[in-house]
Order: C-alpha cells, then sequence, then structure tokens
C-alpha cells in the first residue's frame, strides 16, 4: 500500500488504555490507514519511531484558545505539548454570539481574558463559519454568562420569561450550528446570577440536542462539596452529560477534600449519572483579578466597580469579607505572596510582581493595593493564585477517570501573545503530566496518563473518529520520547516549550510538529456536533 506517512517500529498506544506494544502505523488522505507490526507498504514520508511512544493525538478538553487562536492560528504553545484538537468557549465566556450593539460590553466584560483580542457582533454560526484556520482542531461552546450579558446585561436577578426565551432560543441557534455543548461559570457574575431553575431549563435544550454541559462550579473553595453535588443534580435531574471543568479545591481550609469528591463522582456514576471532571497538574490557578474579591465589587459591570473601588468604605468592606472567609471562590491563602499578576495590558510593568511585594514597595495594605491596581489597569488584571495542595493534585493525577485539561490559552514565545507572565499550564500541562508526574513519580502507568488525554476526552465528548489510534480514525497523532517530555515552563519564566528534540505532532494526517519544530502548517478544521450528538 502506499501511505502519505509511515511511522516505523514506535511503541503504539491506543490511547484507550491499553500498554503500547511495537508497531507501525501508515496514514493515507487523512486517515489512520494501517496499524500493524509490520504494516507492508512505501510512503511519501517515513518516520523512524524505535524509541518513541506513538499516541493518539492529546485532545485539550478544556481551553480559553479561543482568546488566542486567532492572534497565534499556529497554536504554538499546545501544539508543542501534543495537543491536537482544544475545545474552547469554557467558564460561561464565550466570544459569540455577540449581539448588535453590544460589542463594548462583551470586549470591556473579557477584557482580563482577551485583551488582544478583536470583538464583533456575530451570531454563533457565524463565528463557527469564519473561524480562521489553526493548527490545531477546534471545539466550540456556547457560553452561559455571555448568553446572559447579552440578554440581561449585568443585572442581579431571575431572567424574566422573555429574557428565558430568548436565551433559550441563541443556545439552540449555537447548538444548531454544531456548538458541541454550553459552558457556565457560576463563580462569577453574571453567571453566578443564576438559580437552578435557569440552569435546568437551559441543560434540558442540551438535552434535546444531545449536547454536553461544561461547569465551572458555583465554588471551588469552601462551598466546593455543595457546588459539585449542585453539578451532579443537574447532570442527573436533565440527563445531560456534565463536565466539571478545572477540578479543584482551592484554600487551605479545604485541602484534602478531594478525596470526598472523586468518590462523590463515582457514586454519582454507578447510579447512572454521567458525569466527568479534568484538571490541570498545579498548585496554582489563575483568574481576573477582580474575581477573587467579593461578587458585589463588580455588580453593575467594569465602570462601575472602578467607581466603587475608589470609595474607602468598598475597601473596608472588602477587607472585612477577606478576613472572615478568604478570596472569592478561592478561599484562604497562606500569604500576599500567593497572589502574582500575572497579565496586565495597561501597567504590564508589573507583571510578574506579587501583592505583597507591591504592598511593601508601595507601603500600603494588600487590600488597598488590590484596589488600586485594578483602577490602574482598568479591571483587566490577570492574576495568579497559590492556593492548592499538591497532594490533592496527584490525587485528581492519579485517578484515572479524572481527565487532563491545561484550562490554558494557546500562546508562543513571539508575538502579542508573549506577553506577560501567564500561567506555566499554557505551555507544560500535557509533558508535566507524562515526564514529571509518570516518568518521574510513577502515579500511573503511561498507557492510563495517554488514556486521559485522548480516549477519556474523545468519549466524554462523543468525538466519533478521534482520540483512538484505529483504523479508519482522523489522523491525529503524537509521538514523543517518553524519558525525554518534560515541562519547563515555570511562573516566573512560562514562555519555555517542553523538552523533547524528537516530538512530532500530526493533525488531520498533515505534519504539524517535526521533531520539535513547528512546519507552519495550519490543518486543523472546526468540529461540529451533528443532530444525533456524535461530534465530528
Ligand atoms: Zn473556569
Amino acid at each position: 500500500m502506499n501511505f502519505d506517512i509511515l511511522i516505523r517500529d514506535g511503541m503504539v498506544f491506543d490511547g484507550s488504555g491499553n500498554t503500547g506494544k511495537i508497531a507501525d502505523v501508515g496514514i493515507g488522505n487523512g486517515r489512520i490507514a494501517a496499524v500493524g507490526t509490520p504494516v507492508d507498504g512505501s510512503a511519501r514520508k517515513i518516520i523512524a519511531a524505535a524509541g518513541l511512544a506513538v499516541a493518539p493525538g492529546f485532545i485539550d478538553i478544556k481551553t480559553h484558545s479561543d482568546f488566542t487562536l486567532p492572534i497565534n492560528p499556529k497554536a504554538e504553545s499546545k501544539v508543542r505539548q501534543g495537543v491536537t484538537t482544544e475545545i474552547i468557549g469554557h467558564c460561561g465566556f464565550s466570544v459569540a454570539p455577540c449581539l448588535p450593539g453590544k460589542v463594548e460590553l462583551l470586549k470591556d466584560y473579557l477584557s482580563p481574558s482577551a485583551p488582544w483580542l478583536p470583538f464583533r457582533e456575530r451570531s454563533f454560526a457565524e463565528y463557527l463559519d469564519t473561524f480562521p484556520a489553526t493548527a490545531v482542531n477546534a471545539g466550540m461552546l456556547v457560553g452561559h454568562n455571555t448568553l446572559r450579558l447579552m440578554v440581561m446585561g449585568m443585572d442581579n436577578r431571575a431572567p424574566a420569561a422573555h429574557e428565558m426565551q430568548q436565551m433559550i432560543a441563541l443556545l439552540e441557534e449555537g447548538l444548531a450550528a454544531g456548538a458541541l455543548g454550553m459552558s457556565s461559570g457560576l463563580f462569577t457574575s453574571p453567571g453566578s446570577y443564576a438559580k437552578r431553575d435557569e440552569m435546568v431549563a437551559l441543560c434540558n435544550v442540551l438535552k434535546r440536542h444531545h449536547a454536553g454541559y461544561f461547569t465551572h462550579i458555583r465554588d471551588e473553595s469552601n462551598q466546593v462539596i455543595e457546588a459539585v453535588e449542585e453539578a451532579i443534580d443537574i447532570g442527573a435531574s436533565c440527563g445531560v452529560h456534565v463536565e466539571i471543568v478545572h477540578f479543584k479545591c482551592s484554600g487551605t481550609d479545604n485541602w484534602g477534600k478531594v478525596a470526598t469528591v472523586m468518590a462523590m463522582l463515582e457514586a454519582a456514576r454507578a447510579r447512572g449519572v454521567d458525569v466527568d471532571c479534568d484538571a490541570y497538574p498545579y498548585t496554582a490557578g489563575s483568574n481576573p483579578l477582580k474575581n477573587i474579591l467579593p461578587q458585589w465589587v463588580q455588580a453593575g459591570g467594569v465602570e462601575a466597580m472602578l467607581g466603587r473601588l475608589k470609595l474607602e468604605d468598598t475597601r473596608k468592606r472588602i477587607r472585612a469579607e477577606i478576613a472572615a472567609h478568604g478570596l472569592n471562590n478561592w478561599g484562604r491563602i497562606k500569604n500576599w505572596d500567593c497572589i502574582q499578576i500575572s497579565i496586565s495590558p495597561h501597567t504590564p510593568q508589573y507583571s510578574g510582581r506579587t501583592i505583597a511585594q507591591l504592598a511593601a514597595e508601595r507601603g500600603k495594605d494588600p487590600v488597598d493595593v488590590m484596589c488600586d491596581y485594578l483602577i490602574e489597569d482598568q479591571g483587566a488584571t490577570r492574576v495568579l493564585v497559590t492556593s492548592i495542595s499538591e497532594d490533592d493534585v496527584r490525587e485528581i493525577v492519579r485517578c484515572p477517570s479524572a481527565l487532563v485539561g491545561s484550562d490554558g490559552n494557546c500562546v508562543a514565545s513571539y508575538g502579542i501573545v508573549s506577553q506577560g507572565l501567564p500561567h506555566p499550564r499554557f505551555y507544560g500541562t500535557f509533558p508535566r503530566i507524562i515526564g514529571h508526574y509518570v516518568h518521574e513519580e510513577k502515579l500511573m502507568p503511561l498507557e492510563t496518563a495517554i488514556y486521559k488525554m485522548t480516549g477519556g476526552p474523545a468519549k466524554a465528548l462523543k468525538l466519533k473518529d478521534r482520540g483512538l489510534l484505529k483504523e479508519g480514525y482522523r489522523a491525529d497523532v503524537t509521538l514523543f520520547d517518553p524519558a525525554d517530555f518534560r515541562d519547563r515552563a515555570t511562573y516566573d519564566n512560562p514562555h519555555q516549550y517542553p523538552t523533547g528534540d524528537r516530538t512530532t505532532v500530526i493533525v488531520n494526517g498533515k505534519m504539524v510538529v517535526e521533531n520539535a519544530r513547528h512546519t507552519d502548517a495550519i490543518p486543523g478544521i472546526v468540529l461540529r456536533r451533528a443532530a444525533n450528538g456524535s461530534v465530528g
């Protein structure tokens, strides 16, 4: 047989959790054409893969690359980790639909997440149809916070009947266009204003379309157990697949609760609830600075918040609430060095400084520093918050059913997206699991880690022909040296690609990374959900 690419003598992992076997893989017309020992035939390109693991391309089930893929279509920090598919539009934040006259509102709302992205009015269908060609495949979610923002602004109230109908109609439109499902960000306004009946109404729409529900749960710190219960309840009541994204137990008071939650998910699955979770392997999270302050600070939108933050009374109240409960959604931190400025579009010179450092330099109280900083940076600041226990991270990493998601954007060591100090997970999530937790720490076998990055997410997402290395499947393939695939990105120096001179990544049968160098190819496609729920 004549192949486009023939991979010889690699250790082939099929992505189902099976152990690796030495085999050849033939690729033709963008698909896996043959897997065998040996595969007979010739090819235009032969890859000598002895010593390399050959796996399905990694599926990053949880990302915000919708904010950067149009700026860096090469998806550099992702493909260099072996990622071939990204799911975008998470945490309630999607850049579409954007209704007439609402561009500035959406742009301001998303400024700490998407500081460089141009926004424009468009339907979800237009968004999918005009998404640029990129190096990775992309599947899109409709964001609940975006729906609410479009229909009700930042109002803290239940939707009127006609508003509920409008949100449902916008969701239906997105799903009809091929969105994989809906994301929620119940931790922050305006998504946090939604009560159970609103979420049930929207998830019933998802159920009708065989689409999924992806949730940044209502609280990841002091009320994390109740928030997981809420997610499981939605799954049980609406019969939808629920993905609890970037799962963590944040805040020192909540360390150790991961085991309880893993047991809750297992018990829910045992009674037929379709629920999954994913996580990134780091003890710090990343968030807009405004979101770690009490939620009422943001009422009325960015302008109202900035005005409010100037008032001494506001600061007094913030100080008291943090003293009583810790940070909003993040709980108690050990000290103010646990908050580091990450990306700060209007005051970039402070990236990398901690709130403790700025407080010392300015001779001010940390709460005043945060309020002043938000005013200087027009509310757009992103921070890293170190608030998770390493033992809890290991507990999740080791759990075979907990999927791997970076919660990171594709960025690069060049261009606009090289600005600031993003979370190292943007560059290191997948190699960190394999290099650190599998190779060095031996927390689990390599085939289990690969399953959590390929077959596992493909099943959760209902991908019809990706996630397994199997004849007839799309040729998304990642080759790496298991002994030389380590993350190098750190909190202080994040813009670093992983180690591994032989890392090679194929997307839809085209070489995107060859021996750790980007080929400039952008063969990724937009994934769309069909009426029966399958995604391709
Ligand atoms: Zn989130």
